[in-house]
């Protein structure tokens, strides 16, 4: 069974992230970068398929140069091989232009490929839209949110969770599936994975590599633009009450009146 996994390297999410006054894309100089813990545990989920089914994982990226490390970080973990889409005409791309620049790149997987594993949301975009577009634009069915992963010959049956529960899909292969928080527990690299990462393949590939027109993507392109960005306010101290001998009832007064009860 060949994998192909969608990772992505994003701003360390305990670290200020903010956006370019001058374009309002991403400051990813401004800020350490990870590989994105949900693509960690797309990439265990992956793993763990590989090591019951056999075959192969690919990790795929698309992004600057630096998204090397989130790479090696993925192949130290046990993944094959990897491909990584970067070429400046990229940056600045929107959801919609990523999504389809990432199926092309899927295209040029040595091997083909029997299904695509993704995060459901990204630390920074947080569209979680990429999985079913790229799904879309393959014409292939799409399982997202996984919580639980099973594969039986050519048919694969995901347990999705959302807010609203939990509801067991099936879809023939090859197929998209995108991976929820509760999955799994990633997996450390050890440091014998740590070493062989450094010798693993990683394809550098351009746009013109993956077929993709310069017109089709970054920010001159991009359908949607940031036209003004502010930051968040900073949280308020919240309410102090007085208990003497009323606190109940004030703080129940005070959840009325936040309409939280
Ligand atoms: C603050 C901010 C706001 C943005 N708002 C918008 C917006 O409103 N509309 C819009 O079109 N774009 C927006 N973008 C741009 C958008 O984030 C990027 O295009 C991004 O690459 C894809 O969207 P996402 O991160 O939201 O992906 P999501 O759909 O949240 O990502 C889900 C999964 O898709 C895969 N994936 C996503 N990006 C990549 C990648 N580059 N390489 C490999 N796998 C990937 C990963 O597995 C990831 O876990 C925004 C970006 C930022 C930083």
């Amino acid at each position: 069974m060949n994998i192909v996994v969608l990772i992505k390297q994003v701003p360390d999410t305990y670290s200020e992230r903010k956006l370019k006054d001058s374009d309002g894309t991403l400051d990813r100089e401004a800020t350490d970068a990870v590989l994105d813990e949900i693509n960690e545990r797309a990439v265990e989920a992956a793993l763990q398929l590989k090591e019951a089914q056999g075959g192969e994982v690919t990790v795929l990226t698309m992004g600057p140069d630096g998204a090397t490390d989130a790479i090696r970080k993925a192949l130290s973990m046990g993944a094959d091989k990897a491909v990584h889409l970067s070429d400046e005409a990229l940056a600045g791309s929107c959801a919609v232009q990523t999504a389809r620049a990432l199926a092309k790149a899927i295209g040029t997987v040595e091997g083909g490929f029997d299904l695509v594993v993704a995060g459901n949301e990204a630390s920074d975009g947080r569209s979680s839209a990429v999985p079913a577009m790229v799904a879309d634009v393959l014409g292939l069915p799409a399982l997202t949110h996984a919580r639980e992963i099973t594969v039986d010959g050519s048919s694969i049956t995901v347990k999705r969770e959302t807010d609203d529960g939990v509801t067991t899909l099936t879809a023939e292969l090859p197929a998209v599936v995108s991976v929820g928080e509760k999955i799994n527990e990633p997996r450390y690299p050890s440091f014998k994975g740590i070493m062989a990462a450094k010798k693993k393949p990683v394809a550098a590939i351009t746009i013109a590599d993956a077929g993709i027109e310069a017109s089709e993507v970054g920010l001159a392109n991009a359908l949607t633009t940031v036209t003004s960005a502010s930051p968040k306010p900073p949280k308020s101290a919240g309410e102090k009450i007085e208990d003497e001998g009323d606190g109940g009832a004030k703080v129940a007064a005070y959840l009325v009146g936040q309409k939280l009860i």
